[in-house]
């Protein structure tokens, strides 16, 4: 009886620090809040997740706090997108915690310029202008990299692509949970392939072919289903009067009868040309937390955009 309880303290002792090991779950940060659903629907339980941007701030102009580069230090992943914060603070993050793992969900990813089809300006000093980036002055932020468009979770073939990134990263950092990791993500990638179908189908009904934003944020989700967006915002500013002026004609000529803005940014422009052309403005966000429905609202918005 003695010895019995006794090998089971020991057994108990032994466990013990397994048991702990295998409770506490993964730090995992991200920048924006559809890669923190993202990252939830693969690891499971096994993840805790926290997005940099907070709902409401904008991703292109935030800068972390302190205190969130302080948290990055019981961090055992980063997944980065390509916000131009990240390059500015990387050497901090690094600096905060050497040891954790950083994911760049856009390798294998063919990007696309923030500003599309467009021209491409520089100023004086050869820089790009993209989107309110404003050059972080913490460190040199890759000119390339930052006038490169960062949306890539609009288009869900691509969150497929990037969520086997993440799935094959987890499980090399938790192996013994490589089995549900795996389900997870089979889960996921069907219901991308479902909701890709579905916004096909969507779009097939439409005469959409092309839809006006306020701010760039859409570029591969148009890329993905064959849409030109059309944006008011360029270099991440307000057009000036002429511009302005062009974009309504534009508006007119297209038969656009609804502008979209999203709740991060303050759209006073795209209330002009809205008004202009007797149109409506519609609230499309692309960082929501509830991806699939938001994506199916805005295939939905967009397909009936030039008719109504
Ligand atoms: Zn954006």
């Amino acid at each position: 009886m003695i010895l019995n309880r006794m090998s089971l303290l020991a057994l108990a002792l032994i466990m013990a620090p397994v048991l702990v090991l295998a409770a506490d779950p993964l730090l995992v940060f991200v920048s924006v809040v559809p890669q923190q659903t993202f990252v939830e629907r693969i690891g499971g339980d096994r993840v805790r997740v926290r997005a940099m941007v907070k709902p409401g701030e904008s991703p292109h102009t935030f800068e972390p706090t302190p205190h969130q580069v302080a948290e990055l230090a019981k961090a055992d992943l980063y997944v980065r997108i390509g916000e131009s914060f990240e390059a500015g603070w990387l050497e901090r993050m690094r600096a905060a915690n050497p040891t954790m793992r950083i994911l760049d969900s856009r390798d294998g990813i063919a990007l696309l310029s923030e500003v599309g089809d467009h021209e491409h300006e520089h100023d004086a000093n050869g820089h790009d202008h993209a989107e309110g980036h404003t050059e972080s002055d913490s460190g040199s932020v890759d000119e390339d990299e930052e006038a490169m468009d960062t949306h890539l979770w609009t288009s869900p073939p691509l969150v497929k692509q990037m969520g086997a990134g993440i799935r094959d990263t987890l499980t090399e950092l938790e192996p013994e949970s490589s089995a549900l990791f795996a389900a997870n993500y089979a889960q996921f990638a069907a219901d991308l392939d479902a909701l890709d179908a579905e916004i096909r189908a969507r779009l097939a009904r439409a005469k959409a072919d092309r839809f006006m934003v306020f701010h760039p944020a859409w570029g591969y989700f148009a890329a993905t289903y064959g849409l030109t967006q059309i944006p008011i915002e360029s270099e991440g500013k307000e057009p000036g009067a002429r511009a302005l002026v062009g974009l309504i004609d534009q508006a007119r000529r297209e038969g656009v009868h609804a502008v979209f803005v999203q709740p991060q940014m303050s759209p006073r422009a795209a209330e002009q040309v809205a008004r202009a052309i007797d149109g409506r403005v519609e609230v499309i966000d692309p960082l929501a937390a509830d991806y699939f429905d938001n994506m199916r609202r805005v295939a939905g918005l967009i397909a009936d955009a030039p008719d109504q």
